[in-house]
């Protein structure tokens, strides 16, 4: 079993919900920002993957074709907009204002990227440090992360990166990748931060000098010991209108 830090807060938020979506298989509704995160992650990887060489125009038709392949397959699962999750306009609006806007968010990040050169870290065989899976033994439990970006820093030691889309941010998440990182690559770890690509920027740097495995095992071993447990609770409350399986779920509120 290999736990992740979605996983871990999927858990704490609704346990019901990690068992539709994990155990029971329930289909999750389709939401356009759900695609637009995914297929800019991938043009910002094919990006620094390629060495920045690629120009913006380039980049932005990379997101286009990806969303359009996305949003093309859940239209082909789920035709009927009306059972697309939005946060409160009409499937077809929504789909139309996340592909203007992962336009502009991809384009702006080739630019950002351009001017600030940010160092991507190279592991010794010179393998970048984009989307660079880990996983180690946290508190007796299996995790597992796929980080962003490595970013070496003039002290050599490196930054964990994370690009964000949305707003929500998890320091958990940060903190867990940090302890990874130092665990399965060997680094010095001592600072994290997001890319906004909300604000075409960096968030301030979150500490991580202080931050220790068993500071992030805690919320792992108590994840695993609910799921092994069966136990599985239902906790409705605003966070439902954001759930995709609400479908299935006879607690659901609003
Ligand atoms: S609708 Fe609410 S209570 Fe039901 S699974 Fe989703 S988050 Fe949990």
């Amino acid at each position: 079993m290999t736990r992740s830090v979605s996983q871990v807060e999927q858990y704490e938020k609704c346990p019901h919900q990690y068992e539709l979506q994990r155990l029971k298989r329930v289909k999750p509704r389709p939401a356009a920002w759900s695609h637009q995160g995914t297929a800019f992650h991938a043009a910002a990887e094919m990006y620094e993957e390629g060495g920045r060489k690629l120009t913006a125009d380039q980049v932005t038709e990379l997101f286009r074709d990806d969303y359009a392949r996305l949003v093309n397959e859940s239209l082909a699962e789920e035709s009927n907009l009306d059972n697309w999750m939005t946060a409160g306009t009409d499937g077809q609006s929504d789909i139309e204002a996340r592909y203007v806007l992962g336009m502009e968010q991809t384009r702006a990040y080739v630019q950002w990227a351009g001017e600030h050169e940010p160092a991507i870290w190279k592991d010794p065989a010179g393998k970048p440090g984009i989307e660079t899976h880990l996983t180690a033994d946290i508190g007796g439990v299996t995790v597992q992360g796929y980080v962003d970006q490595l970013v070496e820093r003039p002290d050599g030691s490196v930054r964990v990166r994370d690009l964000k889309t949305g707003s929500t941010k998890s320091k958990f998440q940060l903190q867990t990748y940090g302890v990874l990182a130092r665990k399965v690559l060997g680094v010095e770890v001592n600072d994290a931060d997001w890319y906004m690509a909300k604000t075409g920027g960096l968030s301030r740097p979150v500490d991580l000098t202080s931050v220790t495995e068993a500071d992030v095992a805690d919320r792992f071993v108590k994840m695993d010991q609910g799921v092994k447990a069966g136990n599985f609770p239902a906790r409705p409350g605003f966070h439902c209108r954001f759930c995709d399986v609400s479908h299935a779920c006879s607690f659901r509120r609003g």
